[in-house]
């Protein structure tokens, strides 16, 4: 049974009340980015309409305000992720901003030639291959981390691959295609134990699905995005344990980020405010504080039984008719759902889907690492969310009944 705070969240979210193709929309495309809150679009308003100033450029009441309220999303973050301090959390652009940030800064310092990197084929692309450019650039080695047949890192045979030369391991705690959920607690425990790396940590899909407690993990540096949770795009987070950040040095220079200017020398502020150049997405970051509160007062990332539950509903019922291949039946907490039509082309599928009313996406999903481990090119992916329902999945079953003959749905 749908969890009643699920019922009276979904009905904040105007986009589920669209139509699509005449019928009521179903989106089941949640792993590429949460719809939003009625809130949350009234925050980003509230905003440009009443206070829309810029952040530490202005000394009136409207400047002080913007300024508060931005700094006061920071340390909301620090507190939703139980950072030690609101400045171990850098505002970016996204997930795929956050990581080539430790990319470039971290890991440009620290990665000698004959180093190694150890990412997994569970990796969407902004995971792989800032940290392929990297080894690229520096002569070292990137090592894939064993999987077994659900995507899952297997942690012994990790174990074994870590040595002094090491320097980095980056994971995805819920990868985006597979929905494999990878022991990030377990990983960061041993790693640190066999290895002088850090473990960064791509949260982009995990954190729908997590109460994610930093220092717990004790994860070197956590990423994901805004737009992921139910805030705005444009905006993501880099946590990162301060001292690492402090030792780093930015990556864009530009307005407020400096200390002092000489003609010929600058100084930096500290953490995180010399990685947070120019104008920043201010809007985005205090509207995105009007999402962490809808997520909390629904529970959302709480009562993942409904989601673990609806899923394996879903596939149950798919991997009942005979041309559907479904990829990861075993991955049922995420809500994703990789699968293909036989003999149909994943965007011909993905059209009658869409006249059926449904979202859902098609393609190789930034993650041909992991299409070349399941040796495809391309694939469906539906991905559910607290608000769908067994009537919606019901909706999905019969129309993927269909998908076979595509042609003629498409064109009767
Ligand atoms: N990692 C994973 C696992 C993702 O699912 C995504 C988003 N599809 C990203 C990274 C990149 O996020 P963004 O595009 O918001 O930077």
């Amino acid at each position: 049974k749908q969890p009643d705070l699920f019922v009276q969240a979904k009905a904040e979210i105007p986009m589920l009340r669209q139509k699509l193709h005449g019928k009521s929309y179903i989106y089941m495309n949640n792993a590429a980015t949460a719809l939003k809150p009625q809130r949350v679009i009234d925050a980003l308003s509230h905003y440009y309409a009443d206070y829309g100033v810029s952040i530490y450029r202005g000394t009136d009441e409207f400047a002080h305000k913007a300024d508060v309220a931005f700094e006061g999303c920071r340390q909301r973050m620090a507190k939703y992720l139980n950072a030690p301090t609101a400045e171990s959390i850098v505002f970016t652009r996204g997930t795929t901003a956050a990581i080539n940030l430790v990319a470039r800064s971290y890991g440009e310092a620290v990665i000698n030639p004959g180093d190694e990197i150890i990412v997994s084929a569970m990796e969407h692309h902004a995971n792989y291959l800032p940290w392929q450019q990297l080894c690229l650039r520096k002569n070292a080695k990137l090592v894939l981390a064993p999987l077994d047949k659900r995507g899952i890192i297997d942690l012994p045979a990790l174990q074994k691959l870590l040595n002094d030369k090491v320097k980095i391991v980056a994971v995805a705690g819920v990868s985006n295609l597979m929905g494999a959920c990878q022991d990030i607690a377990a990983i960061c425990n041993l790693v640190h134990k066999f290895s002088p790396a850090v473990v960064s940590v791509d949260a982009a899909q995990w954190i729908l699905h997590a109460k994610i407690d930093v220092q717990q993990l004790d994860c070197d540096f956590l990423a994901f995005s805004a737009h992921k949770l139910y805030g705005p795009t444009g905006l993501g987070c880099l946590y990162g344990k301060y001292d690492l950040l402090q030792a780093m040095s930015p990556l864009e220079s530009g307005g407020e980020m400096v200390d002092k200017v000489d003609v010929y020398q600058s100084t930096f502020k500290d953490a995180p405010w010399k990685f947070e150049a120019g104008t920043m997405p201010i809007a985005e970051v205090i509207a995105f504080a009007a999402a962490l509160d809808f997520v909390e007062q629904y529970e959302l990332t709480s009562h993942n039984d409904y989601l673990t539950a609806l899923t394996a509903y879903a596939v149950e019922k798919l991997s009942r008719l005979p041309h559907i291949k479904i990829y990861n039946p075993q991955n049922n907490a995420s809500g994703i759902i990789a699968f293909n039509v036989a003999g149909v082309h994943p965007h011909d599928a993905a059209s009658v889907f869409a006249k059926a009313g449904i979202g859902l996406r098609a393609g190789n999903h930034c993650a041909q690492p992991t299409l070349r481990w399941l040796q495809q090119e391309n694939c469906l992916r539906c991905s559910l969310a607290f608000f769908n329902t067994v009537a919606e999945v019901d909706r999905l079953v019969e129309t993927a009944a269909t998908a076979d003959d595509y042609l003629s749905v498409l064109f009767n």
